[in-house]
């Protein structure tokens, strides 16, 4: 499995450089497997038990599928697992380039999340995001309707140059790296005459110069070329956005995998979009889309005979959801970075996040369940624990926990470097992830 699982992986990274693609490819993944599509904005859901579905958000950041069981979810509950679309990365600015004094054309950024800026110096620079073209028609409320679509470079188009060391003797020294200057992506000579940025963009995605200019675009770069397995015995794989597609890969895996097992609760994935700055939109953990996906679900079951409200709470009392997201593994050149009781070994198995601030939504009980749940698949667990004297980071399980109220663990898997271009995780670890959702949503009634 072990390699099987990472190929897979690499795929669909590689198809993946925004959330708007990451959505794309879950769904083609979820439609290779017979999942249907339901549109948010149907007001009447006709679902069969047995049946997998989906949901978009019409961001195009966000997707919910659904494994629907043979019972009611006001009898079972939900069996939930969420992970999140973005990752920390450069944005164009919405005045998008500059010419420099001399002839270059500058695509100015934006910095989305916590990026290591310095991680983003000196390697060759894809852009990919959405377009959004007017489509002639009208919304019934009397606004235009806008069409997207997706767009990717097919080479690298640029790349942000470091200042030589001749230039900087203190770089060494840790120099910081401006978030407002120094990241912005050199793109190529700048074109004869036209002062029009999308005459640029146009270049940089080869399209026609005829072709209709978009009213809006949301473009995004991202590191070129592929992901790498590499260690002596290919322990490690390194590459951008392991935070967090190897947690939406490894949900949507064990999801897909259970379409085929008859059983009573029903079985959803939720991939939210912001969580790098902090959930809050439309499209991300805190969003109510969440909520009135799962209530439409619940109420929509064909098992479900009584659809008012209490009923519904009914259905969230009895759900557990597993948040998954990407933990610190020890770096042994900053040893005091970690508690030494808690140092998580790269390859050392699915990790339990705990912290007493409640950064992290794992209780006594949850954790108790995701360990029984490991110790079924022999799957080895390990618990972090951050230091009580550095602020912890967080993720999409406190959100969910308060929004929803049911039972939540917080759990991942160790990496280095986590939010660098080239974060590093062990290729064992991802295949633990698969197994443990697998097992999640197929094992038991
Ligand atoms: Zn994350």
């Amino acid at each position: 499995m072990v390699m099987d699982c990472v190929a897979e992986y690499i795929q669909f990274q590689k198809a993946s450089p925004t959330p708007y693609h990451v959505v794309a490819t879950l769904e083609s993944m979820l439609q290779q497997a017979a999942f249907r599509e339901l549109h948010w904005e149907d007001p009447s859901w006709e679902l069969l038990s047995g049946q997998g579905y989906y949901i978009k958000h019409p961001d195009l950041k966000a997707i919910i599928p659904v494994v629907l069981g043979t019972s009611s979810p006001v009898e079972t509950g939900f069996l939930i697992a969420a992970a999140h679309t973005d990752s920390p990365n450069l944005r164009l600015r919405f005045n998008p380039l500059q010419q420099d004094e001399v002839s270059q054309m500058r695509g100015l950024v934006q910095v989305h999340g916590g990026i290591i800026a310095r991680s983003w110096l000196d390697r060759p620079m894809e852009l990919a995001g959405c377009l959004f073209f007017p489509s002639g028609s009208m919304e019934k409320n009397g606004l235009p309707h806008l069409a997207a679509q997706l767009v990717r470079t097919s080479h690298p188009v640029g790349v942000i140059p470091d200042l030589a060391i001749h230039l900087d003797r203190e770089k060494n020294r840790g120099t910081p790296c401006s978030l407002e200057n120094a990241l912005h992506v050199m793109l190529g000579l700048a074109p004869q005459g036209s002062k029009d940025p999308w005459e640029t963009l146009k270049t940089c995605f080869g399209m026609e110069s005829d072709s209709r200019e978009p009213r809006g675009f949301d473009l995004q770069l991202a590191p070129y070329g592929d992901h790498v397995v590499c260690g002596m015995r290919g322990e490690y794989l390194t590459g951008p956005r392991h935070d967090d597609l190897a947690m939406v890969y490894a949900v949507a895996y064990g999801l897909s995998q259970s379409l085929s097992i008859r059983r009573a609760a029903s079985s959803i994935a939720i991939f939210c979009d912001a969580e790098e700055t902090g959930s809050l939109t439309s499209s991300g953990a805190e969003s109510m889309f969440i909520r009135d996906v799962l209530r439409r679900i619940a109420i929509s079951h064909p098992s479900t005979l009584v659809s008012h409200y209490p009923a519904w709470c009914a259905s969230l009392a009895k759900s557990f959801l597993v948040s998954a997201d990407m933990a610190h593994a020890y770096h042994p050149a900053y040893p005091d970075r970690h508690d030494s009781q808690h140092r998580l070994q790269i390859g050392g198995g699915l990790v339990i996040k705990e912290n007493a601030n409640d950064r992290y939504a794992t209780s006594a009980y949850t954790s108790a369940v995701v360990q029984s749940l490991c110790e079924e698949q022999a799957i080895p667990v390990q618990g972090y624990v951050h230091r009580q004297d550095m602020g912890c980071g967080s993720t999409v399980g406190p959100t969910l926990a308060a929004n929803l109220g049911c039972r939540v663990a917080d759990i991942g898997t160790a990496m280095w470097a986590m939010h660098s271009t080239g974060e590093t995780m062990a290729t064992q670890d991802l295949t633990y992830a698969c197994r443990f959702f697998q097992h999640f949503f197929s094992n038991a009634a």
